[in-house]
Formats: structure tokens, C-alpha cells, sequence
């Protein structure tokens, strides 16, 4: 992966918690995955994005809050069993407890305790304030597998609730000129939280069935959100130039999205972050906004969880492997499947993430999101 040191036996603890196996994270001693991507006997789910929740396991452990959504996704038939945050569970003398990852709701950092040595596996996360999931909890540790998906200094968020501001006077602004204002967003998560954000007297907002359903079971969640209606061809026509409507990326340049034209496209994504991606998707707004981590606040993380070992799992490791041994603790990345909801659709993502930031102009042309799929 691009240079990133990765994973060798010598550099292995030598006796692991968790490894890396073609299956997903094991932990040998508790006999459990953590996000496994093929079937297995027992696996824990960080969360419901379907590159972390795959179906096909046996049994499944949630968070208790994110049990109705991971549901949603594994369907009716999947086992699944649940804890509150912070309880604990013993699994073959593995003491295991699931924290707040502030990813989206439901999502958990996993807590693995076993002969005197704690890891964290983090699953995705963010440090930033979003009312539709519980904030995230810093976990001490002394082995912190931590993603990385926006790991290098470029990648740094502003305040929330300004990119809520932004939304709202670009859907002001597209009503007085008669146009609907469609924003993009992934259907689990980050749509509820623009739709969060959003000022329902500005004018009506409708969603697309995908983010419709989604939000549904955020509100049988208990989240409390904006009212907000499905996005028919009925309130496409009665709404037409006054609506927003939220629909998955997938949804750009479709002839659902023809519907509502004339209309106004924007995309909420961190890939915002990077000048020439918002051209490179034909929207006319990027909006800066991510589930995911920056990399001011992953340093952060990893300094305040204490821990001696940093594990980078997947995303643009190279800045921050280097950075950690750097400051004397051991490091290295590892590969893993996970990185589709917020991943760049690219044969060797990070290389080119890498040479969109730091190379010349022409090499951002060759940055293309993973738009076309949700979720992929
Ligand atoms: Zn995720």
C-alpha cells in the first residue's frame, strides 16, 4: 500500500490480541472477529456501513444503540446480540466492551483486555459534535488500531455548524433563483446529520427513498430530526424550485435527479477538502463535512489514548506511521477491506490521494470519488 510499512512477523507483538488474518481482525484468544469481511463463527460490528458490516457471520455483537440500524442493513434473519456502551462482556476469558465511536449511530470502538495488555479497535470515528449518535469516548489503551482514512495534514475540518450555516444560505440562495437544491450525502449517517442542520423554514425538504428509509430508522432510534418527506414525483413537482432534497451520491447526474431540475447540486463529503474533486464530480458545491477523523484530531486521539503501539488499518498511513516511530512508538500499517463509504475509486487510492495534495495541478485530474456506488 503505496510504501506504508505493513504488517511483518517480526514486527508482530509477540503474543497479539488481535491479528490480521484473510478473514478480518481475530482475536486468537476470544475466539472473535472484529469486522470480519467473509462469514464467521462470531463476529463484532463497529458499525452498520456495509464496508465494516458484512453479512454471512453466524452471530453477530453490537452496540445496543446501533442494533436497529445494522439490522436495516443485515436483514431480518442475522443473530445478532447486543450491549450497552461500556458493558462488559467475557468472551474465553477476553474481557470485551464496546465505547462511542461518533461515527454514526450505533458506532463503537472495540475494548479487548486479556493478560495484562488493553487494545482499542477503533472502526471508524470522529471527534467533531454531531447530534445524531453519542459523542466519542477516549479510550486508554496500550494498542491502538485506529483508522486512517484522512491521514495526512491537509485533511483538517472546520466547525460543524458554519458547514450547516453554508448549506443553509446555499439552499437560500438556489430558492431565490427558482432552483432546487439537491445535496449529496451517504444514506447512512452523514445524511442525518445534514438533515440535523438544516433550517426546515427555509423551505420543504424531501428525501430520496434510499436516505428516506435510513432516516426512518433513526427516528425509531429516537434521533430527532426535521420533518422531512419521500422525494415522489408528486413533491418534485409541488416543491419544485423551494425544496432540498438529500440523496446518495449514487443519485448524481441520474434521471431520478433530472426530476427536480432545474436544481443545484452540492456534496458533503471530507474529499471536499481537496480542490478539483467537487469540479471533478460536476457539482456545484463542495461542502466539507466527514464522519471520518482529521488528521489534527487522529494525533490528538492517539496521544490521549496513552497507547505505545499505533496500528494504522487503512486510508493514507505512510504520513502517520512515519510520524508515530517518529515519536517513538512502534507502528505499521496493516491492509484491510475497510474505506467505502468515504474511499477514492482508485486502483492505488492513497498514491494518488498523495499526489493530488502534493503534485502539480493536472495530477488532481486523475481524482475520481467513489460517488457512483453508495457505499461500495
Ligand atoms: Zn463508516
Amino acid at each position: 500500500m503505496c510504501g506504508a510499512p505493513t504488517i511483518s512477523l517480526s514486527q508482530m507483538p509477540s503474543d497479539p490480541l488481535v491479528i490480521h488474518t484473510p478473514r478480518g481482525l481475530y482475536c486468537p484468544a476470544g475466539d472473535f472477529y472484529v469486522d470480519a469481511w467473509q462469514g464467521v463463527p462470531r463476529n463484532i460490528v463497529t458499525h452498520a456501513h456495509s464496508d465494516h458490516a458484512r453479512r454471512g457471520s453466524e452471530r453477530y455483537l453490537s452496540a445496543k444503540e446501533g442494533v436497529t440500524v445494522l439490522r436495516h442493513r443485515m436483514g431480518a434473519d442475522a443473530s445478532i446480540d447486543a450491549i450497552e456502551y461500556g458493558g462488559r462482556l467475557n468472551l474465553n476469558g477476553v474481557q470485551v466492551s464496546l465505547h462511542p465511536a461518533g461515527h454514526v449511530l450505533g458506532s463503537a470502538q472495540v475494548r479487548i483486555e486479556a493478560g495484562g495488555q488493553v487494545w482499542v479497535i477503533s472502526g471508524d470515528y470522529k471527534r467533531q459534535q454531531d447530534p445524531t449518535c453519542a459523542a466519542f469516548e477516549l479510550v486508554p489503551c496500550d494498542t491502538f488500531i485506529t483508522e486512517c482514512t484522512f491521514g495526512l495534514p491537509v485533511f483538517r475540518w472546520g466547525d460543524p455548524s458554519r458547514v450547516a450555516e453554508d448549506i443553509n444560505r446555499w439552499w437560500m440562495a438556489n430558492r431565490e433563483l427558482s432552483r432546487t437544491s439537491i445535496l449529496l450525502a451517504y444514506s447512512l449517517g452523514k445524511a442525518q446529520r445534514v438533515l440535523a442542520g438544516l433550517d426546515a423554514e427555509i423551505g420543504p425538504i424531501l428525501l430520496h427513498g434510499a436516505v428516506h428509509a435510513m432516516t426512518q430508522v433513526y427516528r425509531e432510534s429516537g434521533i430527532e430530526l426535521p420533518l422531512a418527506e419521500h422525494a415522489s414525483v408528486e413533491s418534485a413537482n409541488l416543491h419544485r424550485g423551494r425544496a432540498l432534497v438529500i440523496a446518495p451520491p449514487s443519485a448524481m447526474n441520474s434521471a431520478w435527479a433530472r426530476k427536480f431540475a432545474p436544481f443545484s447540486s452540492g456534496i458533503a463529503s471530507g474529499w471536499m477538502r481537496i480542490r478539483g474533486l467537487r469540479r471533478r464530480r460536476g457539482a456545484d458545491r463542495g461542502f466539507v463535512l466527514s464522519d471520518h477523523v482529521d488528521f489534527p484530531a487522529l494525533l490528538e486521539t492517539i496521544e490521549q489514548s496513552g497507547a505505545e503501539r499505533v496500528i494504522a488499518t487503512h486510508g493514507v498511513t505512510d504520513a502517520l506511521v512515519r510520524l508515530m516511530r517518529e515519536r517513538g512508538r512502534e507502528s505499521y500499517a496493516i491492509e484491510t477491506q475497510f474505506g467505502g463509504e468515504e474511499e477514492v475509486d482508485l486502483d492505488s487510492p492513497q498514491g494518488h490521494v498523495l499526489s493530488a495534495v502534493e503534485g502539480p495541478e493536472d495530477t488532481k485530474g486523475e481524482l475520481s470519488l467513489a460517488l457512483d456506488g453508495e457505499e461500495p
